[in-house]
């Protein structure tokens, strides 16, 4: 069965788009730790982000590097932290978090929640400047 990123690439599942190119996708994470909080992933299936060839790991984080630099911009905040974990959905994917301290990036904290129309505004406004 195809993982939940697989369907958000190929549109089955909706996210809320930053940016897009042929090999690469950022979006909202849905559950975030912070306003602006963004999931970066490659368009090909690789669960591991280690077993991704050196060129497509390349690729990927400079692309996630790209968003961060818009994610500063929109979202007050000290620096963007990147996390990788990868143990709920198997698809290679970098978290990129703003942050003023390092709580703001613990995983095991409630996440926050906002509603579509809030996700939509930050989505668009971080998408502009990528
Ligand atoms: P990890 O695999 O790095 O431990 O966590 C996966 C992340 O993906 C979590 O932060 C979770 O909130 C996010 N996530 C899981 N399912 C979806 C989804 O359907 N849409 C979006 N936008 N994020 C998701």
């Amino acid at each position: 069965m195809a993982n939940i990123f697989l369907k958000i690439i190929d549109g089955t599942i909706p996210c809320y788009k930053i940016a897009e190119n042929d090999d690469y996708l950022a979006f909202l994470d849905i559950n975030p730790l912070a306003e602006g909080h963004t999931l970066v992933i490659p368009k090909n299936e690789t669960d591991y982000i280690f077993d991704m060839n050196d060129e497509s790991f390349k690729g990927l984080f400079l692309f996630a590097k790209k968003v961060a630099l818009a994610i500063k911009k929109v979202v007050p905040c000290k620096k963007i932290g990147i996390s990788v974990l990868g143990l709920e959905v198997p698809h290679a994917h970098i978290h990129l978090v703003p942050i003023n301290s390092v709580y703001d990036i613990d995983f095991k904290r409630e996440k926050i929640k906002f509603t579509p129309e809030e996700f939509q505004k930050i989505a668009s406004e971080i998408s502009a400047l990528v």
